[in-house]
């Protein structure tokens, strides 16, 4: 089995070329992770994610312990398996999903109890029942429990929800190291060689971010995200507490910051030290009729594109902008079809992993700042339809 290592290869200013070698296969960093909720990224099959660039594909623990159960994913041989998907996997915690779906949730310091969102049953999700669930599923890495807190929020409340992250993450790693001793008794260990991620969390106050990156280091993990981020502060504020918390991270081991984001947010980020994202933004938008292209968002709802024979983004290479034009997807999303979510799936993501590729190749060669500079004032944050 092979093990988990992370190696920075190029450095431009604080932006990172790296290589993350995992159990199931190496992915590049910057790294940008599709979100496949349920073991699949939605309208995609794995071959198009593949095809577009996809090297890692991160999955939702709550989702899949729900439905259809961590043990029968384990009996199937863990979640690689299961669907088909040979490439890496991260799998988060499931917390997220607790504080943003689950219904009657009661946070102690054991651990998130709460209601399913499908049938009401009753479930108590803690440090070690999250590790436990992720050795069954056997990603490549797990993510450890942690608060997700609400924005925006008192330092005291944030300081109070961070300390007893910080508990939950030593539980957590505790756990992790029980099974990779063999004392896990019950559970089926799916991928010997998962690595385990801590999470920084304090909110917008430099002062427990600074804790929490201490203390969470001081635990000890195959790496770290920054967790608690693109939750609605303002920007200027995420890359603020991004820059900090990476700047106090070990500099050998990839950072990952969660639930991030635009376009913009991938480049400035990165500029700041990020060596991973995962977001819903370009699958979710993209089914919403929401796309990005290098000349802008298109909203192809829009009458005007009713008879524009363009492709979505001339300098696209995906699928959909090959053989399609802004016509004909305006008419499938209008009517309703599935074809509609898979097109504009399959574009949006490309969008993004063409983007990360570009970052890449611009860090390789030392080009970063350059390339920020022209991504920044380029029109991809601009809206077309206006
Ligand atoms: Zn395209």
């Amino acid at each position: 089995m092979r093990e988990f290592s992370f190696s920075v290869k190029a450095t431009d200013g604080a932006a990172r070329l790296g290589a993350c070698h995992t159990p199931h296969g190496v992915f590049h960093t910057p790294a940008f992770m599709p979100v496949g909720t349920q073991g699949t990224v939605k309208a995609l099959r794995h071959p198009d994610l593949e095809d577009a660039g996809a090297e890692i594909m991160l999955a939702n623990t709550y989702h899949l312990l729900l439905r259809p159960g961590d043990e029968l994913i384990a009996r199937r041989g863990g979640l690689h398996q299961f669907i088909g998907w040979r490439r890496p996997i991260l799998t988060d915690s499931g917390g997220y999903q607790v504080f943003s779906l689950a219904h009657r949730r009661v946070i102690t310091e054991e651990g998130a109890d709460f209601c399913s969102h499908l049938d009401g049953t009753r479930q108590l999700l803690t440090p070690e029942r999250a590790t436990d669930v992720q050795a069954r599923l056997g990603s490549d890495i797990a993510m450890v429990l942690d608060e997700c807190l609400a924005f925006p929020a008192t330092h005291d409340d944030a300081a109070i929800s961070m300390r007893r992250s910080v508990r939950w993450a030593a539980r957590a790693r505790r756990r992790m190291l029980e099974l990779r001793g063999g004392a896990g008794s019950g559970v089926a260990v799916c991928n010997p060689g998962q690595a385990q991620f801590g999470i920084v969390q304090g909110g917008v106050f430099p002062d427990l971010r600074a804790e929490s990156a201490d203390s969470t280091v001081e635990i000890g993990f195959e790496g770290y995200a920054i967790g608690g981020l693109s939750v609605g502060e303002p920007n200027e504020q995420m890359y603020a507490i991004a820059q900090q918390v990476a700047g106090r991270l070990p500099p050998e081991q990839p950072r990952y910051l969660m639930g991030a984001g635009t376009p913009d947010d991938l480049v400035e980020c990165v500029a700041r030290g990020i060596d991973m994202f995962d977001c819903v933004m370009p699958t979710r938008n993209a089914r919403n009729g929401q796309l990005f292209t290098s000349q802008g968002r298109v909203n192809i709802r829009n009458a005007r594109y009713a008879e524009d024979d363009r492709p979505l983004d001339p300098a696209c290479r995906c699928y959909t902008c090959l053989h399609h034009s802004r016509a004909y997807l305006r008419h499938l999303f209008m009517a309703g079809e599935m074809t509609a979510g898979t097109l504009n799936t399959l574009h949006n993501l490309s969008f993004y992993l063409d983007t990360m590729r570009r970052i890449r190749d611009a860090i390789a060669f030392r080009t970063f700042d350059n390339f920020r500079q022209e991504f920044l004032l380029s029109a991809s944050r601009l809206s077309l339809d206006s």
